[in-house]
Formats: structure tokens, sequence, C-alpha cells
């Protein structure tokens, strides 16, 4: 059955339904069970579909980092439900993307504030077109804003007994990224800054993402963490700091094998066609379109 894709969902999924691995096909979300994974001091990491969820249980509230998508969330606030009876008092969005936001709106309505960074509501509310797909996201209003916002290098999240340290990335993934750290259980959550499993990080150049900020971002990250910290990436697995710093690597050469051919004077699809991160290929497990459409964005950051 060939499914219509609301708006958001494709923009999320835009680099998947390019690859054709997910070819015109919406997430089915009745079949997304939701896995927890207990990182200690009252502390999870939450997977289903989408952005991995981080969640902080304090005395008389939970602090929750992203949403998902829309139609999952009953199955979050069930799995939220099994680790704390405290209510979901907030939720931190470490950037604008359907993946990681669907579900404010809803969690709103129930009784959480939404926190962010001031440039989410602006990308949520006026809407850019997806620099590879050309897709734009139906504008938010309303509860699908965020309802505290934040400008500036950082704020922070407290319920009884919890902080949340949310500090600005500026133009890594977006223009709007926030990390989320979790000083007293050695949790950082990253956002798409970091992003492994199958994938390379997406990089959204048409709203000032860049791969130079991704990378200063990753090496403020390694700095942070030390070997005992559980770092949530975006997408993927749980990661240790050494994870991270190869995750960095990949960054790292993929930029300098552009910047060389981009020197040379080589144009954007003379760049893809020159196929030169084949090697890192493998390391992200990625497919081939993943890798052209990795390093397009690649190109586009280093020409800005
Ligand atoms: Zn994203």
């Amino acid at each position: 059955m060939q499914r219509i894709i609301p708006a958001a969902i494709a923009v999320a999924f835009g680099t998947l339904i390019m690859s054709g691995a997910y070819a015109q096909q919406a997430p089915d979300f009745s079949k997304v069970e939701i896995k927890t994974t207990d990182l200690g001091n009252k502390t999870y990491m939450l997977e289903g579909q989408g952005g991995n969820i981080t969640v902080a249980v304090g005395d008389d509230g939970v602090i929750m980092v992203d949403t998902q998508f829309a139609p999952l969330h009953d199955k979050i606030k069930a799995a939220v439900a099994k680790v704390s009876p405290q209510p979901i008092k907030y939720v931190i969005n470490t950037h604008y993307h359907g993946d990681h936001t669907g579900g404010d709106e809803a969690f709103q309505k129930d009784g959480a504030v939404v926190v962010a960074h001031t440039n989410i509501n602006k990308r949520l509310a006026t809407p850019v077109a997806n620099a590879l797909t050309g897709v734009t996201a139906p504008p938010a209003t309303g509860d699908a804003l965020p309802k505290q916002t934040y400008t500036g290098t950082s704020t922070s999240v407290t319920v009884k007994g919890r902080t949340a340290q949310v500090t600005y990335q500026p133009n890594a993934h977006t223009d709007g990224d926030s990390a989320v750290y979790f000083a007293d259980a050695n949790v950082l959550a990253t956002g798409d800054i970091v992003s492994v499993g199958g994938r390379y990080p997406n990089i959204d150049v048409a709203v000032g993402g860049n791969i130079k900020g991704m990378i200063a971002v990753v090496d403020n990250y390694l700095k942070l963490a030390n070997d005992n910290t559980k770092i949530v990436p975006g997408h993927g697995a749980l990661m240790t700091k050494a994870q991270m710093a190869q995750y960095r690597t990949l960054l790292v050469t993929a930029r300098d094998r552009v910047a060389k051919l981009i020197s040379e004077g080589k144009s954007e699809d003379d760049v893809v066609k020159a196929k030169p991160i084949q090697d890192l290929e493998q390391q992200a497990g990625a497919n081939e379109t993943a890798t052209a459409n990795f390093l397009r964005l690649t190109y586009r950051s280093l020409k800005s």
C-alpha cells in the first residue's frame, strides 16, 4: 500500500526517501515499540522511530529531551509512566526537525512546557524548504510551538532534584541546536549533531547548518565528556566518548577531502562523481545515495 507522507515527516525523512530504502513509505507508527534503556541515576534513553529521547526523573516531575513523531505520543507517554509516576513538566528540543518535535503539541496539551532555542520557533513557524528534497513542512502554530525559548548561549531547566544544562550550539546541524547535559547522571544528549547507525549525519544547510559547525560542536562534546559519559546521539545506539571521537574523524575526513576537491576547482557534481569517501560509506553503514547526499551537503557547507 502506498501511503501519503505528511510534509513534516517527509522533511524529517528526506534523506531516507531519496535513498530509496524507504521509498515513498511513511513509517508504520502502529508497529513502533519504545525501547527504554536505564542510564543510571533515574535517567533513561528511549528509542522508537525518529530521534532518540532522553528522560530525567525528578522528585516532582520529569524532564524529557525531544518527542519523536506526533503519532507516537501515547506510546512515549506510557514508556515514561513506567519509569516515573511524576508528570512530564518540561520537554527540551534539541532542534526543530519533525522527528524530534512532532510530539511537542500533544505533550504541551498534556501540561508540559517545551523549552527551545528561539530559532526553533522561527523554523517551525516559518518553514524553509529542505535543501535536498525541496519539501517544505506546514507552519506550526499554537501548542506545536515551544512555549519557553531562550537566546544567548545557555539556559537551564530544573525539576526537584534534577537540572538539565542546555547549551546553544550555533550553525551545526541547524541554526537552533541545543546540547542537553545532565551532570548528575553524566548523560549528554547531543541532538543530530551526532548521528550514527547506518547513516551519515544530516546537515541542514538551508537553515545555516554547516559541517564546520558540526565538527566544532563535537569538539565541545569531547571536552565535556569523560570515559564514563553516556552519550545519547540524535540517531543510533548509545555511545561512548571513544565512539564519538571516531565519529569526529569521519566528519573531519569528509570535510578535508571535499575541501581539497573544491580547492582544485571541482563542482558539486564533480565531487560526487569523484567518490572521495568510499571508505567512510562502509564506516557509516550507508549506501551510495546517502554518500552522494552527504557529499552535497558537505560541499555546500564549505562553499557557503
Ligand atoms: Zn535533525
